[in-house]
């Protein structure tokens, strides 16, 4: 460690080499991973110094982890036992803005906030789907992450929308991904073969991204947030089958009652009230024109009429100024990006959940054994849900908020989160942002040829094994961990 200090030291500067006491933000995340001890931390800014920090490390075999606001809710971005963390959060440059063929060429530190104050101030009229995280974290990582955001009914989950990138492979080339390779224009995956993917999902284990084209879209000049209360969960998921096929909103999301009374400031709701409506949708709707957004808000309310005459009853659609009016509480909902407290300023600290991707067919059935499992568990079943890319799938996941220093809790979490997981892989739901937990369990159901084609790429690029061997372990004799 002393020579990985000083070769850092060298290249950087002492300051921007973090040990010690330094490195307690670096130690644990929101979850109930144990905290480990990295080595060494380095704040990296540049793409040179990240090509030459990745060859310290491959000279020195340090494990590697990226993290930039480490916010993942995976412990993807801790650190591997005594290596060395990446933090690119300084890293933060918008690069290009490309308003014609819509996209701008990002650094790994640039946040959601950053990129829509920057889109204002320029008057650029195109925007951007916004995830529930916190405003200050990193678009470059949910989108190599495949994350979701309110534009994912459209356009589909995250890595969807990466329109080329830039990457420092472990023996410390520079690979150009997607059509950029050949073109100055940064337009897709271009007729090229998908290289784009050798970075998407693969949580930094092989290679560290410095530059990303990320996708926006045009700016509709009129707008609606709407709300609508179902009494219950069946009737939530068949308006998201309904919603997800047809031209009406932009973005469906779906809250269940218990994360509907925490952003009320219940922190742990116990009992639904009786008459309380299960879940409750909020929907973005678009037109180019006033008469074009009330065509969208009359086909939601015949829909509704539609479901109500199924047997599945709501309340008709209210807009977010007068839930706001309702409740200031509510304004939360209003803008985004947005900052969640009630599930990330908590007293105990600690934020978990299982997401997953899976099929909507399934939603009804996958939801009914989930919210079974955590009221078993003692937890209240806080659920968030949408359908993505016009119905072909959707997302479903189930949150928890816990003491993070009762350790008898972390472990109840961590069974239950496992419990919920397996239930979902049997019903073909898949665990995303993978943590290594869930990857253990993902090996009874996951094809072995395509665990050994994963192996042999990461091996290829990463022969020493040094990039986030805490990630997708699925064999771990054959990696080692340096
Ligand atoms: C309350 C809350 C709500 C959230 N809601 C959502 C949501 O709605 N949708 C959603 O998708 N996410 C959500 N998240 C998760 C998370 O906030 C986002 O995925 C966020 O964009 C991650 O950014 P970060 O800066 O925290 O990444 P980090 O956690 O710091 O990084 C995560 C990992 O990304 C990879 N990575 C990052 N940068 C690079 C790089 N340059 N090269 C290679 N690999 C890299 C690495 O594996 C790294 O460990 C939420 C989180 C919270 C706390």
């Amino acid at each position: 460690m002393t020579e990985a200090v000083d070769r850092f030291t060298e290249l950087l500067g002492a300051e921007r080499v973090i040990t010690g006491e330094g490195l307690a933000p670096y130690r644990s995340d929101y979850t109930e991973e144990e905290p480990r001890e990295p080595g060494l931390a380095v704040w990296l800014e540049t793409a040179e110094e990240i090509h030459a920090a990745v060859i310290i490390a491959g000279e020195l075999n340090l494990a590697v982890a990226v993290r930039v606001a480490g916010s993942n809710v995976g412990a993807l971005a801790m650190p591997p036992a005594g290596g060395v963390i990446f933090d690119l959060s300084g890293m933060n440059r918008i690069l290009e803005v490309n308003e014609e063929d819509m996209y701008a060429v990002l650094e790994p530190g640039v946040t959601w906030e950053q990129l829509k104050a920057h889109l204002a101030e320029q008057k650029i009229p195109l925007s951007m789907g916004y995830p529930l995280s916190p405003p200050d974290t990193s678009i470059v990582a949910n989108c190599l992450l495949d994350g979701l955001g309110n534009l994912s009914l459209r356009h589909g989950s995250m890595a969807d929308w990466i329109g080329g990138l830039e990457a420092v492979l472990p023996d410390g080339r520079i690979l150009k991904a997607g059509a950029n390779a050949a073109s100055d224009v940064w337009f897709g995956n271009g007729p090229l073969p998908h290289l784009i993917g050798l970075f998407a999902n693969w949580q930094g284990t092989t290679g560290i991204v410095t530059k990303l084209a990320f996708q926006l879209w045009p700016t509709p000049k009129y707008r609606a947030r709407l709300f609508v209360l179902m009494y219950e969960r069946a009737g939530a998921f068949a308006a998201f089958k309904r919603l997800a096929r047809m031209p009406i909103a932009d973005d469906v999301g779906g809250l269940s009652w218990v994360t509907g009374k925490m952003l009320l400031d219940v922190p742990r709701p116990k009992e639904r009230d009786p008459g309380e409506p299960e879940f409750f949708l909020y929907l973005d709707l678009s037109g180019n024109t006033v008469e074009e957004l009330d065509l969208r808000r009359r086909m939601l309310d015949e829909l509704l009429v539609q479901l109500e005459k199924e047997g599945f009853t709501s309340e008709r659609p209210f807009d977010i100024e007068t839930l706001v009016k309702l409740n200031p509480m509510f304004s939360k909902f209003a803008d985004f990006p947005t900052r969640l407290e009630f599930l990330v300023d908590t007293p105990g600290g600690g934020l978990s959940w299982v997401g997953t991707y899976g099929p909507l067919s399934r939603f009804k059935e996958y939801a009914d054994r989930g919210i079974e499992i955590m009221e078993r568990h003692g937890f209240p079943p806080a659920v968030v849900s949408r359908p993505m890319k016009g119905g072909h799938f959707g997302v479903l996941r189930y949150l928890t908020v816990f003491d993070k220093s009762d350790a008898d809790e972390r472990r109840r979490v961590r069974e239950m989160n496992i419990e919920i997981s397996r239930a979902g892989y049997d019903l073909g739901f898949l665990t995303y942002k993978t943590p290594a937990w869930a990857v253990e369990i993902l090996k009874d159901y996951i094809d072995p040829t395509f665990v050994e084609v994963m192996g042999a790429i990461r091996k290829q690029l990463d022969p020493k094994g040094i990039m986030a061997p805490h990630c997708w372990r699925f064999d771990a004799d054959e990696r080692g961990d340096p």
